[in-house]
């Protein structure tokens, strides 16, 4: 591990960043208002954006969370102690994993659990390895998850954890080691009907191992604790692809309303990871042209097309998008800079890496017809604005990249009844649901004269709340 990873945060004993309780804490007091705003996290994959001072006043992730519930909530009509009990987190969990490095060095990690909601059944939400890891990002990503797996009325509520670590500095023994110390510290909050991890940013089918199995040294073997598992360990066929084949799902089913033909469609990918990396093969499988990619090398641009295969492939073996675009220069690839590639002209833009990258500097400047949110929380409040006013469609997160825990339903449900699906049912399944998803949450939009984001939003919470009204849960009856 390089001292670079260090930075991330405390090294021996340094306080923890966040004055969160080191063990499971209580909700918030109905009167409490929702936590301060902190600078939002800079987009890795957009230094240039970064920097800017607009990104920066933003507000915090979970403001921004907060900010959409808080419209769709008033359009509700919910009272302000049911707002505040929905809207704030059931349980927030944050421990601290010290691991002795490979260079000899103690270094202190801080894990978070955040468990959003509970109403329509166990906890469930990804697992995120990034040095911009905080309990306020872990807060906004686990609200995301509760109104997520209740638009896609799929019986899961609402988690999300992260470990401030640099993912990419760290040795797999390194990460091992991260992860089962921070199940080890967590595991009693974990279990397969009570909350299920699952991959996120930089984490994998590896890591999704390694939870199974040090849950499984403390609770006996199960392998519905975690999803996203590889095949070999219970893992679902079809799960890799998944977010990446709904948020093609949900952009053919806009087109389908625009009367756009997936010949005449032009796609930019932002961040080439495991969601934009599959959403552009599965896009250009159905005869789309995908006409700019960036991830943390750089970006790239071509009229032409760009072969997503081709360009996985030469990633695979360490190549960088700068070398990629030399090397097809003769089939007019060329360099561009980030914010060159959020502004090309296209169909359908696909912001797949973090959050915040869209905002108020740069939402002016997308010449996309639709922005299809790959990524969790990739526009903020202001852009959103700016991009409604400008009639640009965004497919929102919680929509549009629900395709993975869909799969990650499937894969649980696949667990507990110990069988197993082949990839044309898995696939089938996705669709059928991404589908009915996305009419409910357009029919809703269309009725009710509001973006797909508030009308996805208002669909979700109304379905929490009934569910909370049913089981007569404190603070909803
Ligand atoms: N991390 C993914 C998400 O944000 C998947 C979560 C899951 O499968 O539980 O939706």
């Amino acid at each position: 591990m390089s001292d670079a990873a260090l930075s991330a945060g405390p090294t021996t004993n340094a306080p923890a960043p966040e004055p969160a309780p080191a063990s499971a804490s209580e909700p918030a007091p109905a009167s409490a208002p929702a936590p301060a705003p902190a600078p939002a996290p800079a987009p890795a994959d957009a230094p240039a954006e970064a920097s800017t001072s607009a990104a920066l006043q933003e507000g915090s992730s979970f403001a921004d969370v907060s900010h959409y519930f808080a419209e769709a909530a008033n359009r509700l009509g919910i009272d302000d102690g049911l707002r505040t009990v929905v809207q704030m987190p059931e349980r927030e969990v944050q421990v601290q994993i010290p691991v002795r490095l490979s260079d000899g060095r103690m270094h202190v990690f801080t894990g978070y659990r955040v468990q959003h909601n509970s109403a329509r059944g166990p906890y469930k939400g990804g697992l995120r390895y990034h040095e911009q890891v905080s309990l306020d990002e872990v807060r906004a990503l686990a609200a995301l998850m509760t109104w997520k797996t209740a638009i896609v009325d799929i019986p899961f509520g609402g988690a999300k954890g992260g470990v401030d670590c640099i993912a990419h500095d760290l040795s797999d023994d390194e990460l091992e080691l991260v992860t089962r110390v921070f199940v080890d510290r967590t595991a009693d909050v974990l279990g397969p009907n009570h909350d299920i991890p699952a991959p996120d940013v930089n984490t994998g089918p590896a890591v999704m191992s390694w939870i199974m199995d040090e849950y499984g040294k403390l609770h006996g073997d199960n392998p519905a604790v975690v999803t996203g598992k590889p095949v070999s360990l219970g893992g679902s066929v079809g799960r890799e692809s998944a977010t990446g084949r709904g948020v093609v799902l949900a952009f053919q089913e806009a087109a389908r309303a625009l009367d756009l033909q997936p010949s005449a469609t032009r796609v930019v990918v932002q961040g080439f990871g495991n969601v934009g990396s599959w959403a552009a093969q599965i896009a250009t499988e159905s005869g789309c042209k995908v006409i700019g990619v960036s991830n943390t090398s750089g970006a790239i641009h071509s009229q032409a097309g760009i072969d997503p295969n081709a360009l996985l492939a030469h990633i695979a073996q360490g190549g960088t998008l700068v070398e990629y675009a030399q090397a097809a220069h003769a089939q007019g690839v060329e360099q561009i800079t980030p914010r060159e590639l959020l502004a090309l002209e296209c169909e359908v833009l696909i912001p797949a890496a973090l959050g915040g990258v869209i905002h108020a500097d740069n939402a002016g400047a997308v010449r996309a017809r639709m922005l299809v949110e790959g990524a969790n929380n990739p526009t903020t409040p202001q852009a959103d604005a700016i991009l409604g006013d400008r009639g640009v469609l965004v497919i929102p997160d919680v929509l549009a990249n629900a395709g993975g825990v869909i799969v990650s339903y499937f894969e649980w449900a696949q667990n507990l009844q110990h069988f197993s699906w082949d990839a044309q049912e898995v696939n089938d399944r996705l669709a059928t649901r991404m589908r009915r998803a996305y009419a409910q949450v357009a029919e809703r939009a269309h009725a009710n004269q509001t973006s797909m984001r508030i009308a996805a939003y208002e669909l979700g919470i109304g379905r929490v709340v009934e569910a909370g009204r049913m089981r007569r849960h404190s603070g909803y009856v």
